[in-house]
């Protein structure tokens, strides 16, 4: 049976027999599932690394290191914590009859819906993917239309490689998330705009289905005095540009005095020479821009404060140089929505209260970002404002840590996942408690 074919409603009935019928479950299915995705990921990187160059003009370096190898990486800390996690842990409890043992269940939730995005689009449909199949459920994933050649790619491979009764993939626009999203799941898992949270969330609301919702924002990046800039502005530079900008956890933009930011340009400047070249759209590494529609979109954003670097580029290729932009008014529209692209606007502040100020009266980001050598700066950061993170030192890295829950707060998400986290996200946690017929000792 094809599952590339099949209608939204008929795949979901398939795979709630899946599970019902209890084949999910065992420690010894999740294992061979992960196993069997480890395998098609290591097995077809070339192919992989092609479609991912054909639809974002990757490298092959990128592709390995942020998709391919990635998704493993992922993998083998799942199948590490496995074991432990499908262990029911005993709970003492108070309140209830004598004897009375109880224990908590790690269980699956049931049939599960991945939506991704197409900025990463094997490493944000396969994540989540394995967090759902190390926890027993059955799932559907959804890729975006916008990176077709991985889209197509996945829905060949999947159903190859993983048990086609319980996994399938289903290709489409948003009319076909739509046709999933009528359907009634056990969990939703989408990765996307902020505004197309908005309608997954409302969707669920008619199944009181559960969400994860990984979403995007402006992330913004506090520069304080004492920054080393020269260091400050490579490793900013590399977190905003990879992917030419089009990552959920790329720095939005730049707070710093206005000394500060004098003293950055430059060293942005010398940064991107380094990185990119004299000329970035000759640089392998350099991604292009995913659609025309948004290429438009970044280009409608160029026209704010100073340029300091780049402001061009090719429509037809979907070539946009790495631009910085400087004294960049709060209100103009590069501030005002995610940039997500390669357009790094610097908005000039006094110091750090009006930082944490201007951070606090917008949306909450999926990250704050600083450069500070000053302890008391990074305290006040961590504790006066709210975001899925903070990172202090060096912008994006956080996605490197499984150990670490990875998610928004807000307009910038609901839920988190990746390793130990994934595996709660697509568990419930199942007290059982089992109470003795008569008080004293256990029947
Ligand atoms: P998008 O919301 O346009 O699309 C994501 C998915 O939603 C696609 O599969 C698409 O087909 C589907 N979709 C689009 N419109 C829909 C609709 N009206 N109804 C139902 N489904 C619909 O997002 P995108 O442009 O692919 O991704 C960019 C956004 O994703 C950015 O905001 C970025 O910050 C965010 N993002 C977040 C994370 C994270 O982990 N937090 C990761 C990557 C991207």
């Amino acid at each position: 049976m094809s599952v590339l074919t099949a209608a939204p409603d008929s795949v979901v009935t398939r795979l709630r027999t899946a599970f019902t019928s209890g084949r999910t479950r065992p420690a010894a299915w999740r294992v061979q599932q992960l196993t069997a995705l480890r395998a098609l990921l290591d097995g077809h990187r070339a192919e992989l690394a092609d479609a991912l160059h054909q639809d974002l003009g990757k490298s092959r370096t990128d592709a390995f290191a942020v998709e391919v190898d990635f998704v493993i990486r992922e993998i083998d800390g799942l199948l590490g914590h496995l074991e432990a996690w499908m262990e029911p842990q005993s709970v003492a409890v108070s309140g209830c009859p004598a004897g009375s043992t109880a224990a908590v269940h790690n269980v699956p939730l049931g049939v599960v819906l991945v939506v991704a995005p197409w900025n990463y689009p094997v490493q944000l449909a396969l994540l989540p993917l394995a967090g759902a199949l190390a926890a027993g459920n059955a799932a559907v994933v959804k890729p975006s239309e916008l990176a077709p050649a991985s889209s197509a790619l996945l829905a060949r491979l999947l159903p190859l490689h993983l048990d086609a009764e319980a996994v399938a993939v289903v290709e489409g626009g948003p009319g076909t998330a739509q046709e999933l999203l009528a359907q009634r799941f056990d969990h939703i898992f989408y990765t996307g705009s902020t505004a197309v949270g908005r309608v997954v969330m409302r969707a669920a609301a008619e199944h009181l289905t559960p969400v994860t919702l990984e979403l995007g924002g402006k992330s913004p990046v506090f520069v304080d005095r004492d920054a080393p800039l020269a260091h400050t502005a490579k490793r900013l530079v590399r977190a905003k540009f990879t992917n030419a900008g089009q990552a959920c956890v790329a720095p939005d933009y730049v707070l710093t005095d206005p000394a500060t930011a004098r003293a950055l340009e430059p060293e942005l400047v010398r940064a991107l020479h380094r990185l990119y070249g004299p000329d970035p759209s000759t640089a392998p590494g350099y991604g292009r821009i995913v659609s025309t529609r948004h290429f438009d979109r970044l280009a409608g954003l160029l026209d704010a404060g100073r340029t300091v670097t780049g402001g061009t580029g090719d429509r037809d290729s979907r070539y946009l140089a790495p631009t910085v932009l400087a004294e960049v008014p709060a209100d103009a529209p590069v501030m005002r929505e995610e940039v997500f692209g390669p357009v790094l606007p610097i908005t000039e502040v006094s110091g750090l209260d009006e930082a944490i100020g201007f951070i606090n009266a917008r949306e909450r980001p999926l990250a704050v970002y600083a450069f500070t050598g000053n302890d008391e700066t990074r305290r006040r950061l961590a504790a006066g404002t709210t975001s899925g993170a903070v990172v202090f030192g060096m912008p994006a890295v956080q996605v490197m840590a499984p150990e670490l829950p990875f998610g928004g707060v807000g307009a910038s998400g609901t839920g988190a996942y990746r390793g130990l986290h994934s595996l709660a996200a697509f568990s419930h946690r199942k007290p059982v408690l089992d109470v003795p017929f008569r008080s004293g000792p256990r029947r």
